[in-house]
């Protein structure tokens, strides 16, 4: 049987991450705006932009065509900021034939729709079976070779058994669930707590406060995502728990550079510059904001980072926020 052609859309650490990982598995393409991206994939087999000099799988190819890309794909891999996401699709879909799956990689929520990446897919491409892979995956250490696991969730077990062939290696195991909206929104929402982390580890409040926000945050994170459809043993596996735990600690996290920058003082545009890649977070603190008081959940870490990042509040401020709360019963 011919092997599946998987292309993935968006040239950044993780779908690169992805891409090298499909190329042992099947024929793979990456798609990427940029020129140089594709240059560096193709002639020296390394994403210099964003993973340094680390190898990546000399079998990947690149294009700048996303058309091209885009048609000979058997299986979709949506690795493109949030908010780039629907005019990316957009652009693909006229050239995706039909039922071709989509995996979204997206670790992010669509501002002013509030929608889910898949939802979005769905949206754009109707009719084709889309999940998503999530789990405690710093693209670099995956590239780099150490042991990693992620979850891929497809509403049809069937389906993601077949995909789980295509993303996983020796040192990369992939895990199937039905849980999509679990999966989804536990990628989405430890961004912001992983801001919340940065904060107090930037003013160096130390090991206690860093794990009681971690703690803390899986349980706010636990809650909205079962309001909102998730199940609640999604939220303490490899998506939940284990995405949380690796954003909220690894020294490459964005999302908690973005909080540590935020108690030095920096502002959002010094950090953007800084940062030089999306961290998702900053947008969707203020949707999952506004989610949590659609579904009537309590979020008081949620609710102190969005105030930081859209209301001018002080990270010291914001700080002194979340310990002051009224103790609750756990
Ligand atoms: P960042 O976007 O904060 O780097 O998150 C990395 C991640 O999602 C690890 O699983």
């Amino acid at each position: 049987m011919r092997r599946p052609h998987v292309t993935i859309l968006g040239g950044g650490s993780w779908g690169t991450a992805v891409a090298s990982i499909a190329a042992r598995n099947a024929p793979t393409t990456i798609w990427a705006r940029d020129e140089a991206t594709v240059e560096d994939i193709n002639t020296r087999h390394i994403n210099s932009r964003y993973l340094g000099d680390l190898p990546i799988n000399p079998a990947l190819r690149a294009t700048t065509d996303l058309a091209q890309a885009v048609a000979q794909a058997d299986v979709l891999v949506l690795g493109v900021p949030s908010q780039a996401c629907r005019a990316v699709l957009g652009e693909a879909a006229d050239h995706l034939r039909p039922w071709v799956p989509v995996v979204s990689l997206v670790k992010g929520l669509e501002q002013g729709s509030q929608l889910r990446m898949t939802e979005v897919v769905s949206e754009v491409l109707p009719g084709h079976p889309v999940g998503v892979l999530n789990g405690p995956n710093i693209a670099r250490e995956i590239v780099q070779g150490y042991a990693a696991a992620a979850t891929l969730a497809m509403p049809d077990q069937q389906l993601a058994e077949s995909l789980q062939g295509i993303l996983r290696s020796t040192m990369f195991r992939v895990y199937t669930s039905t849980d999509v909206v679990g999966v989804e929104v536990a990628g989405a929402l430890k961004n912001i707590f992983a801001i919340a982390t940065g904060f107090g580890d930037g003013l160096e409040a130390g090991d206690n406060t860093r794990a009681m926000v971690i703690t803390r945050s899986l349980r706010e994170l636990t809650r909205l995502g079962v309001a909102m459809g998730g199940h609640e043993q999604t939220f303490s596996g490899l998506a939940g728990m284990g995405d949380l735990i690796a954003t909220c600690t690894s020294p490459h996290s964005r999302n908690r550079r973005v909080g540590i920058m935020l108690a030095q003082g920096k502002n959002l545009d010094e950090i953007a510059a800084e940062l030089k890649q999306v961290a998702e977070g900053v947008k969707s603190s203020s949707v999952v904001v506004e989610l949590a008081r659609e579904h009537g959940v309590e979020m008081r870490i949620a609710r102190e980072v969005d105030a930081v990042i859209n209301h001018g509040q002080a990270v010291v401020k914001a700080y002194r926020g979340l310990l002051r709360e009224a103790p609750e019963h756990e």
